[in-house]
């Protein structure tokens, strides 16, 4: 009897395998990180092998730390970094190009020549999206107009486009023997080619870019009772476990964090920071900067969908500031730093890296540090860090108040940031709302793990997941109306000195 569901977790920074019990607990745990790949200033690209060989590798290091057996698990979930896009070819699983990386800019130039013909908002109606660098389906048009194989391969029908969860699945369940090509719909929902109210690919919107239909995975929910192949005994897990969910992971974090109900938010503070709120079974669009988006499907069941605040650059900037100015050596002690002083001395760092994304949508903008004294030190500049993360994400909750018509009540959070009790503190302080942390952090494998799970009847419902989850700690606001408002005044001015950097 399978006594377990596990999910990998395909992240940007890492692949982890996570096992998990009927309680939702972990019981085994491995994670390897890859290269992140910077060929130009703005760009980031990620080596698709390399992230499918550390998924073996993550998969068979938890099975073994743990001593459970792969024919122990009921099935197998996938949650992966959202956008990054792999263009392959289907008779040898070789990768035309490295994954071009959500994060990265180089489809500027496509983004200018789509929004020039109709403006920013040309496909918000079909797909809840703002046209920009972020999205897969100029990523994939890059591909095919710069890699000529990619392109002659597509015109044979022999290329695959995906994106992450797509990659791993179509291995997990054969590769080049069989494998199955497929995307759910909340990744699906990101791509900018897939209509949200029909979840079909929009063949307009492919002509536009110049996409052909045949490259493109099918569209499936994101827990299918049909399951997508089991793994094969010669892979990974060394037994055959049906592969049945998938969830982009900020979607797979509001699953974890089982907010199924109409207003329910979580935001998820790792790389990048994304704020979701379930907003019911049809899309509502947004008029203050926000993105529409698939919340998850559950197989034979109407689609959810939320509105998405996201954040290209939070827990990055911690890294930049251990990497590039060599602060520290490891990401947390950016918080003793922080908690040598009060305030940021009225500094303010904006870390528009790759532009700024919601609700601003500028990828024109860059970085700035404002407010500079000769007083601010090291531990203001750590404290303004921090701070840039629960600013960027005050702007979202005002934006996802105005579209929603309802005031953000409480707000759960997850992520590696969630144990930087200063920012969390922060954050309630300027959201003035309580903060809440649940047990189990992990929330985006658990969300992939618990829409496998319940495809195969592993748990029964909402009801179970509801009761599985459990707060671990709750910050409460403490912080005057003037002092939060001065706060973010300035902020607002020290945003509007990014704008416009780049012509
Ligand atoms: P992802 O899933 O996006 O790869 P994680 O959720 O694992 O990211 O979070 C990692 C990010 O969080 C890194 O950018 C790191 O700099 C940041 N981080 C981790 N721990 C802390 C901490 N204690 N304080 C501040 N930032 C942290």
């Amino acid at each position: 009897m399978a006594k377990y569901v596990g999910a990998v977790d395909s992240g940007t920074t890492s692949s982890r395998f996570i096992i998990f019990d009927e309680k939702g607990r972990i019981v085994g745990l491995d994670q390897k990180e890859h290269r992140q790949i910077y060929p130009q200033p703005g760009w980031v690209e990620h080596d698709p092998m390399e992230i499918w060989n550390n998924t073996g590798e993550v998969i068979k290091g938890a099975l073994t730390k743990s001593g459970i057996k792969g024919s122990e698990l009921a099935a197998i979930g996938i949650t992966n970094q959202r956008e990054t896009t792999v263009v392959w070819d289907r008779n040898t699983g070789k990768p035309f190009y490295n994954a071009i990386v959500w994060q990265c800019t180089r489809t500027h130039e496509i983004c200018k020549e789509l929004t020039a013909d109709g403006g920013q908002d040309r496909f918000r109606e079909k797909t809840g999206l703002p046209i920009a660098t972020y999205f897969s389906g100029p990523k994939i048009k890059w591909i095919l107009d710069n890699v000529p194989a990619a392109r002659a391969a597509s015109e044979r029908g022999e290329a695959m486009f995906g994106t992450i969860e797509s990659w791993i699945i179509w291995w997990l369940t054969g590769g080049p023997k069989g494998g199955a090509h497929v995307t759910d719909v909340t990744n699906a929902s990101r791509t900018m080619l897939m209509d949200l109210h029909t979840l079909k690919w929009d063949r307009e919107i492919m002509e536009i870019m110049g996409i052909p239909a045949r490259g493109l995975p099918r569209i499936v929910p994101s827990s299918d009772q049909a399951t997508w192949g089991p793994t094969s005994e010669s892979g990974p897990l060394g037994a055959r476990v049906p592969v049945c969910g998938a969830v982009g992971d900020q979607q797979a974090a509001l699953v974890g964090q089982t907010c199924f109900a109409p207003g329910q938010a979580k935001n998820t503070y790792g790389t990048g920071c994304f704020l979701l709120m379930h907003t019911g079974h049809e899309p509502i669009q947004s008029k203050h900067g926000l993105i529409t988006t698939l919340a998850y499907q559950f197989s034979g069941r109407k689609p959810s969908y939320c509105l998405e605040g996201s954040i290209a650059i939070a827990g990055a900037l911690v890294q930049w500031l251990r990497d590039n100015l060599r602060m520290f050596e490891s990401a947390p002690e950016v918080e003793a730093l922080a908690g040598k002083v009060e305030d940021t001395g009225g500094m303010y760092i904006v870390p528009a890296f790759s532009g700024l994304y919601a609700p601003y949508w500028r990828p024109d903008a860059r970085g700035v540090m404002v407010g500079l004294t000769r007083y601010i030190n090291r531990n203001h500049i750590a404290r303004a860090v921090l701070e840039a993360t629960a600013y960027q994400t005050k702007d979202i909750v005002e934006a996802m108040n105005k579209d929603s018509g309802v005031e953000l009540k409480t707000l759960k959070a997850d992520g590696g940031m969630v144990y930087n009790e200063l920012l969390m503190q922060f954050q309630s302080d300027l959201l003035n709302v309580p903060v809440v942390r649940p047990k189990v952090a992990e929330t985006t494998c658990l969300g992939a793990a618990y829409a496998a799970g319940i495809a195969v009847g592993f748990w029964s419902g909402r009801e179970e997941l509801y009761n599985n989850w459990e707060e671990d700690k709750t910050w409460h606001p403490n912080m005057t109306e003037a002092v939060r408002a001065e706060g973010y005044k300035g902020w607002k001015k020290a945003i509007e000195r990014t704008l416009d950097w780049v012509d």
